[in-house]
């Protein structure tokens, strides 16, 4: 479903990075892929590179066979087949929890205003919070307006879905009903890629754990392979210092 070969990021401001160097990663149709990795060693350059928020210096990325960095290609068909959840949520603050769930249904979708209200409440109800389609952003909880991200994503029938630490700006008490709605689509088969920093979720939900330090990918493995015998050093350091 994704096929990324040998990406590289520069960024030039403040001073130059390399911030993503020769990082490949292949992910299956139905795959459950979690990357992690400390702070600034590009996980969320990787994941914005992969539906184009950020256009890759080099290397080749394609979604379901779509080449992302063809300079002809959709922008807004590649991140509708590649949705993205952000650790901030990025709700629309001045439309309802259901027109946030509408608007690109309609504009890069094509559907009627009807027709893109049903899968929205749909939706609602898939992630648990359909009595509240007619409130804004602002007077849901933290993880009640995840959940709304995340079904917004989903509207879009994407191919995949992108988690850029989708639990990290949430109080702890938020964070479960956040992981079970991704849990919930794992099962159902979605193929997705997950920052996260749950490493709960990333032993019982993910099919390979990728590690990545200084803009590169240093080891991938199953769960089990992953945690109890992580090959590399560097990789060791980290878990040690999390676990
Ligand atoms: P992570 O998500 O693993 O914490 P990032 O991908 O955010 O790491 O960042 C990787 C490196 O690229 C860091 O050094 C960060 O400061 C830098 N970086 C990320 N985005 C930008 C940007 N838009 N402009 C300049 N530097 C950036
Ligand atoms: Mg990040």
């Amino acid at each position: 479903m994704i096929r990324a070969q040998q990406v590289n990021k520069f960024f030039y401001a403040p001073h130059k990075i390399h911030a993503l160097k020769d990082a490949s990663l292949d992910v299956a149709p139905g795959e459950v892929v979690v990357i992690i990795g400390p702070s600034g060693s590009g996980k969320s350059t990787f994941l914005r590179c992969l539906n184009r928020l950020e256009y890759a210096d080099s290397g080749t990325i394609t979604i379901d066979g779509d080449d992302v960095l063809d300079p002809k290609a959709n922008i807004n068909a590649i991140r509708a087949e590649a949705g993205m959840v952000f650790q901030s949520f990025n709700l629309f603050p001045h439309k309802t929890v259901l027109d946030n769930l509408t608007m690109a249904q309609m504009s890069v979708r094509k559907r009627s205003k009807t027709e893109a209200e049903e899968k929205g409440m749909m939706l609602l109800k898939k992630v648990g919070i359909e009595e509240k389609f007619n409130v804004y952003p602002n007077q849901l909880s933290g993880g009640q307006q995840q959940r709304v991200a995340i079904a917004r994503s989903l509207a879009m029938d994407p191919k995949v879905i992108l988690f850029d630490e989708p639990t990290s700006a949430l109080d702890p008490e938020m964070v479960g009903e956040v992981l079970d709605v991704m849990k919930g689509l794992a099962k159902e088969g979605m193929t997705m890629v997950v920052v996260t920093h749950e490493m709960g979720f990333a032993r019982e939900v993910a099919d390979r754990v990728i590690f990545m330090d200084a803009g590169c990918v240093i080891e991938e493995g199953t769960p089990e392979e992953f945690f109890s015998n992580p090959k590399s050093e560097r990789t060791q350091t980290f878990l040690n210092q999390i676990l």
